[in-house]
């Protein structure tokens, strides 16, 4: 039976992700890979189909596999737990040149990018998404659907719970074992922040060092 192979966001991060399943999945026809929108404005991208979910549903294959290309994770939620209902298999995507070293823990879903390095000791959660140059080091532990833009840097010994997103560029320091550095649930860091102490659930924090936004 034909494989078909969705990648869902048809939009910036999308069309980054794209090339990356095609490559991994090279044996492939191109007429195996679209991409899943479903604002339902455009037919074509980078000579890919685009197609609803629902019409991804009703194409005439069982063999079908998805990867969440969607930023926003509360959006990678919610889609995550429609393949569920749908009995969708979802695929974890990762460039060829991304590097992974020992003991490492990826949950499903993932998207690793280019040019990115997980170390080892490392035990990460479901749908995490690591954009390029992004690197996480020893004995971190990372939430579900959480967020790396690109080159952040994440030293070791660091917690991110859940939902939390990572600016590009931010720095986190390293934490210590019996005191690991806490970015807390659903925490924002700013672009270019340096991170040298834990984060509460639900802040957003930026500069260097890094402090709690204040909105003017
Ligand atoms: N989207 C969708 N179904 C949803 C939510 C979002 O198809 O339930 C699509 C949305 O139409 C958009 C893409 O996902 O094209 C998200 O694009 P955005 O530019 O917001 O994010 P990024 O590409 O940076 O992750």
């Amino acid at each position: 039976m034909n494989k078909l192979i969705g990648v869902y966001g048809a939009s910036g991060f999308g069309r980054e992700v794209m090339p990356l399943v095609r490559k991994q999945y090279a044996h492939l026809n191109k007429e195996a890979f679209v991409f899943i929108d479903d604002a339902d404005t455009i037919n074509d991208l980078n000579g890919y189909k685009v197609i609803t979910y629902k019409d991804f549903l009703e194409r005439d294959t069982h063999n079908k596999y998805i990867t969440i290309a969607i930023a926003d994770s509360k959006i990678r939620q919610l889609l995550a737990d429609k393949l569920i209902a749908d009995d969708i298999q979802n695929i974890d995507v990762q460039a060829d040149n991304a590097t992974i070293l020992d003991n490492v823990e990826l949950g499903e879903g993932s998207i690793i990018c280019h040019h990115t390095c997980l170390t080892s000791n490392i035990k990460v959660g479901k749908y995490f998404h690591a954009n390029i140059y992004s690197y996480i080091a020893h004995d971190c532990i990372i939430g579900d659907y959480v967020t790396f833009a690109p080159r952040v840097s994440c030293n070791g010994n660091i917690h991110i719970h859940d939902h939390a997103y990572i600016g590009t560029g931010a720095i986190i320091k390293q934490g210590t074992p019996d005191k690991p550095l806490i970015i807390g649930n659903g925490a924002v860091v700013g672009m270019g922040a340096v991170v040298t102490k834990d984060v509460p659930a639900g802040a957003v924090v930026v500069g260097n060092p890094a402090k709690p936004l204040v909105k003017k």
